[in-house]
């Protein structure tokens, strides 16, 4: 298929051009490299720009016979998206309305949305399903929570079909490429620990640990970026094979603890370093485990990398290796 893929220049797009290419799909990748990084995009053909323009995305649509979209392009600090929602709210929704926009006037029909678990807000059960109740505890998950109300709509009365799946916590690099997670700030908890190990961060903060979880500190849902990249080919696919519009959630079903992170990246990467208990950092929900149960039955995706030290591993060969050149 020809896919257009926007966001591919970041952390997760990366990851999911490379499948692409793998499987043998031509790619046109498009990013405004604010968060994203050129190096990252590995083949197919590359435009710098943004979804808000409206022309561009037009123009794209006429060059190339676009079959399919995925679409990560977006904001995802949820610590930012509470300070400026605005920004979440205009970068998430209503650029990627242009996008969908496009795509009506393009008889382009398929789209794989990039969602994520903080629709759900805080658990009333473990482990989520996707018929869980959605109340988004900040605006960066209302605002993909939006999104998808539109896709709804979209598909109700355009007939544009999607798939879109909610993340729990991507983590891990490609074993092979180049590439890897590198945020500007760096908030998530893997990369944090790892820069620990490296020194380049003098010790590393356990935000909590008075939640009524078995250690104390929160519990996550960990999931290798190469097994998020493969459902997002996997459901691309099966939209051109007639497939109806769905929802999924993507994690590994296991759950594990700050202070097991911090464990095991002590373990893998035979370093240590402190450790320091801090405050709770507000809207973090004790435990997150995905159900994904409903996306291996129906698409048949299985995760490769089941354990906590193997998708560490993955990410330290990367981080060790110095990142990216412009880091
Ligand atoms: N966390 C932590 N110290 C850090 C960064 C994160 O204790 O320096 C915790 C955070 O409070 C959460 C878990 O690690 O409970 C995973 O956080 P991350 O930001 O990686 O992902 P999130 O679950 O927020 O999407």
């Amino acid at each position: 298929m020809k896919i257009l893929l926007t966001g591919g220049a970041g952390y997760i797009g990366s990851h999911v051009l490379k499948r692409l290419l793998d499987a043998g799909h031509d790619t046109v990748t498009i990013d405004n490299l604010k968060k994203g990084h050129k190096e990252a995009v590995l083949g197919g053909e590359f435009i710098e720009g943004d979804i808000g323009n409206k022309e561009l995305l037009h123009r794209v649509f006429a060059e190339h016979k676009i079959e399919g979209v995925i679409h990560l392009a977006a904001d995802s600090l949820v610590g930012e998206s509470m300070k400026d929602p605005g920004k979440y709210y205009h970068n998430n929704v209503a650029k990627a309305l242009n996008l969908l926009e496009v795509m009506v006037e393009h008889d382009v029909n398929y789209l794989v949305f990039s969602s994520t678990a903080a629709v759900y807000g805080e658990p009333e059960s473990i482990p989520i399903a996707e018929d869980h109740p959605t109340n988004p505890e900040n605006v960066y998950g209302e605002s993909k929570l939006f999104f998808e109300k539109i896709l709804k709509r979209y598909d109700q009365i355009h007939g544009l079909k999607y798939i879109s799946l909610r993340y729990f916590n991507a983590a891990g690099a490609d074993p092979e490429a180049k590439i890897g997670e590198a945020h500007d700030p760096e908030t998530h908890l893997i990369p944090i620990v790892l820069e620990t190990a490296l020194g380049i961060r003098d010790k590393i903060y356990i935000f909590g640990d008075d939640y009524p979880t078995k250690d104390g500190s929160c519990i996550r849902d960990y999931i290798h970026v190469n097994d998020l990249a493969d459902a997002h080919v996997l459901a691309v696919e099966a939209l051109a094979e007639g497939k109806n519009s769905d929802i999924y959630n993507l994690g590994c079903g296991d759950g594990y603890s700050v202070k097991e992170v911090i464990a095991a990246v002590k373990k893998v990467t035979q370093k240590d370093f402190e450790v320091e208990l801090s405050d709770r950092r507000a809207g973090d929900p004790a435990v997150l485990i995905a159900s994904s149960d409903k996306i291996k039955n129906d698409l048949n995706w299985q995760p490769q990398y089941q354990s906590l030290e193997k998708i560490i591993s993955t990410a330290w060969k990367w981080h060790k290796s110095g990142g990216f050149v412009d880091e």
